[in-house]
């Protein structure tokens, strides 16, 4: 995959899109996209679509999301659910190795069958490239590459969508990751719904895309469909429900380790590790040994894992960061401020997922901005 090249916007309709998802299928790809389940928008196997979400939109604040009917038949008119695509590319189980016990007594290791999972992802947002971006760094960017996480990476065939419709707790365009998609897609679709008529403007992102591109009959964009893309970007990027300020942020959070204001968000903080379980970009994890009973299977496997848990921070005889207060710190901190020493970027994309997803509604964005005006502010979102 390339990023965003210098060719000519297409156009394709409804009937279009079901195309593109068959060529991907008979290309080879296990296709993946939103689905409505259990009321939420997740990502799932999709094959045709009227699977995908038509007409559904989701309402997002601190601890809270709704799925509510929209006034139109838009697709992908919605932001983002409590799935990533890190589920598929960085699962939260992971087979290391295993070793089985003979008859005879011999132990044999064996390492598991490479990862040959070819994904099409359809729908990924901006700030999800980013994110994407983000854990290429950490898995592939260092002396030590991850060959499950780059095998399954490298092909990996990316369908992105501009964001029309951002929620409550979206935050992209303070991050300069959305909404709109510039790089790290094989095709970028905008989904355009004027009047009766209902199309995506296609921009071409790689060679790949452009190869399936050439399979399902697209016509050339004219100057309305791109006055119309212009649109819903600019729509998008003035409707977030969140801002971040980070000008100075990094230097601030590394500054302010003993600000009283850890301690009021520890008390809130149910340490329940679910921030970084719907984040995008959080990669900790954890080895285990599991056996069974009789001793003649045993395998390591790679689990996700928190920050806010215990465990995480134990080290030979105890655990170094005992309460919320000092595991809040350690997380927010490290997506702000010290993830940008360590992989030269934000740790955090604006996705918004911490803060709708913590079920007392914690907000990222009312914490830094407390930091910022001294403690005084409780921010924007906080009850
Ligand atoms: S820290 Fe929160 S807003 Fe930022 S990328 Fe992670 S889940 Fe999204
Ligand atoms: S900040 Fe919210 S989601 Fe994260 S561990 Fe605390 S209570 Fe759970």
């Amino acid at each position: 995959m390339s990023s965003t090249r210098d060719a000519s916007p297409s156009v394709i309709d409804r009937d279009g899109l079901q195309r593109l998802l068959d060529a991907l299928k008979r290309s080879g790809f296990a296709v993946v996209g939103p689905r409505v389940r259990d009321g939420a928008i997740v990502y799932a196997p999709l094959a045709r679509v009227d699977e995908l979400p038509q007409g559904w939109t989701d309402l997002q604040d601190g601890g809270s999301y709704t799925l509510v009917r929209r006034t139109d038949a838009a697709l992908f008119g919605y932001a983002v659910g409590p799935n990533s695509w890190k589920q598929f590319l960085h699962p939260a189980r992971e087979l290391l190795w295993e070793v089985r016990r003979d008859p005879s007594g011999v132990l044999a290791f064996e390492a598991p069958p490479p990862d040959t999972s070819r994904y099409a992802f359809i729908g990924v947002r901006a700030c999800e490239l980013q994110a994407i971006a983000v854990q290429d760094r950490v898995f592939m960017g260092g002396p030590f590459e991850d060959a499950a996480y780059a095998c399954r990476r490298h092909h990996a065939f990316i369908v992105a969508i501009n964001c029309g419709s951002p929620a409550g707790t979206c935050f992209c365009a303070s991050m300069q990751s959305g909404p709109q998609a510039r790089a790290g897609f094989d095709l970028a679709l905008t989904e355009v719904l004027d009047g009766a008529r209902h199309r995506f403007v296609v921009t071409v992102g790689s060679d790949a895309g452009a190869a399936v591109l050439t399979q399902i009959e697209a016509q050339p964009a004219d100057a309305a469909d791109r006055e119309a893309e212009g649109m819903v970007l600019a729509r998008s990027a003035g409707a977030m429900g969140r801002t971040l300020r980070t000008d100075g942020l990094r230097e601030l959070l590394q500054a302010k380790l003993e600000h009283p204001r850890w301690a009021e968000v520890g008390e809130r903080c149910l340490q329940c590790g679910n921030c970084t379980m719907v984040c995008p970009t959080c990669f900790c994890h954890t080895v285990e040994d599991q056996s069974d009973l009789l001793g003649e299977h045993a395998q390591r496997v790679r689990l996700w894992d928190s920050c806010f848990t215990l465990d995480f921070s134990y080290v030979h005889g105890g655990s170094v960061r005992h309460g919320g207060a000092a595991r809040y710190r350690q997380w927010m901190t490290h997506k702000l401020a010290n993830w940008i020493d360590q992989f030269g970027t934000s740790g955090c994309v604006g996705c918004g997922r911490c803060i709708t997803w913590c079920p007392v509604g914690i907000d990222i964005t009312a914490e830094a901005a407390a930091m910022q005006d001294g403690g005084a502010s409780r921010g924007q979102g906080d009850a």
